[in-house]
């Protein structure tokens, strides 16, 4: 009986363990021409985790986003999102459910703020416009932004933009968020508030893949630090244990070089 028992609950953990799996890489292989970028990638995400990816430029961490967002063909291996072959979804589904933010924001420029939030919405959801310009309302407060609504991009500061960058991406209710390198191209003091909104995010259980070098924000804020070098998953492990102890002579280098 208590086998039976041991069993059972051994059992549960084990669909406990895969459900929790939102994201599935296996063996990713991803060629431009002759130049192989991805070398077949590993990676796992479970639902909820925020994993910090850093690694040396040109290393393929912009390719991997963009693969996993379908911005992307890849040549080998396979992205599974809840178990599910990415292959097996229509682009825009899947973009509905994993929202992007990338290093240069990305607004449409002849938009207002609200304007560039709703688009999506009702568009591609086929959400009423009355009920876009609310949700609109609720991100850009959650954002800080409310004052912004009717500004044009042009009119904000760097830091400003991307946070209505994160605003217009939380409009479709994604599950996933990816942020390729989301503060790179900011004044050094416009950094802090756009961090300050992803470790929100991160904190409400936002399932997140963030590429930066912003190593106090994967301290604070990472479950995992995944160190991309020359197309593979060199080294991946806790923060305290990548940023303290890295066992690479590669992760050691590179984050002797940019810490
Ligand atoms: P990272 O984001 O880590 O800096 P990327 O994923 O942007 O690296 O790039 C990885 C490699 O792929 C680089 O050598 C880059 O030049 C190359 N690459 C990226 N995009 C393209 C493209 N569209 N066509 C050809 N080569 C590309
Ligand atoms: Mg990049």
């Amino acid at each position: 009986m208590s086998n039976n028992n041991e069993a059972i609950s051994e059992m549960s953990k084990l669909n406990d363990g895969t459900e929790k799996i939102i994201i599935k890489i296996e063996n990713l292989v991803k060629r431009f021409g002759k130049l192989e970028v991805l070398k077949g990638i590993n990676l796992q995400v479970k639902r909820g985790e925020t994993i910090v990816i850093i690694g040396p430029s040109g290393g393929g961490k912009s390719t991997l986003l963009r693969c996993i967002n379908k911005l992307e063909e890849y040549q080998g291996g396979k992205i599974y999102l809840d178990g599910v072959d990415i292959d097996e979804y229509d682009v825009n589904q899947l973009r509905t459910r994993i929202g992007m933010v990338f290093q240069q924001f990305n607004l449409f420029p002849h938009m207002n703020v609200l304007d560039n939030l709703i688009l999506a919405p009702t568009k591609v959801k086929k959400m009423p416009r009355e009920e876009a310009i609310e949700k609109a309302k609720v991100l850009l407060s959650r954002v800080g932004l409310l004052d912004k609504i009717d500004a044009y991009p042009e009119q904000l500061s760097g830091g400003q933009k991307q946070r209505v960058a994160i605003a217009r991406a939380l409009m479709m209710d994604p599950e996933i968020m990816l942020f390729d390198e989301p503060t790179s191209a900011l004044d050094p003091e416009l950094v802090g508030e756009v961090l300050d909104v992803m470790k929100d995010l991160a904190r409400s259980g936002m399932t997140m893949l963030v590429v930066t070098h912003e190593m106090g924000f994967a301290r604070d804020v990472a479950d995992r630090i995944v160190f991309i070098s020359q197309g593979v998953v060199e080294e991946e492990g806790p923060p305290e244990e990548i940023l303290r102890n890295p066992k690479k002579p590669r992760t050691r280098e590179f984050l002797r070089r940019i810490l």
